[in-house]
């Protein structure tokens, strides 16, 4: 791939890591808000106790979701260290290029679109 190319795809990649850290940002602030309002629950009335339970499983929810952006965000670092090593683009399982269609929609992708097929297919 071009550096002219790689150029382009390094500021797709930081804009979507940004967009993934903002995401998980919120997230962490819708926690720990629904943290201190239960927490209030807790202290002002004590009868409301009994929904403490409701809260513990929707914070597990929040962080599954949490989770998930933790792994895009793995992916799109991994994606900038193929970048700095020149091989952003090459698919990681039969090493012919990912087509720049491909890459602009998944900014990410490691494996070209008949490989990730062939994945799908395989599990
Ligand atoms: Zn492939």
């Amino acid at each position: 791939m071009r550096k002219r190319e790689l150029e382009k795809f390094k500021k797709l990649l930081l804009k979507e890591r940004d967009n993934v850290v903002e995401e998980m940002r919120r997230e962490n602030e819708s926690l720990s808000k629904s943290q201190r309002e239960s927490a209030g629950d807790l202290s002002g009335y004590a009868f409301h106790m009994a929904d403490a339970g409701t809260d513990a499983s929707q914070r597990a929810f929040a962080g599954s979701m949490i989770t998930a952006d933790q792994k895009i965000l793995f992916e799109i670092d991994e994606a900038l260290m193929r970048i700095k090593d020149r091989v952003y683009g090459v698919c990681q399982k039969c090493r012919r290029s990912i087509t720049l269609e491909r890459l602009e929609i998944v900014s990410y992708a490691r494996l070209c679109r008949k490989c990730m097929n062939d994945t799908e297919e395989g599990t």
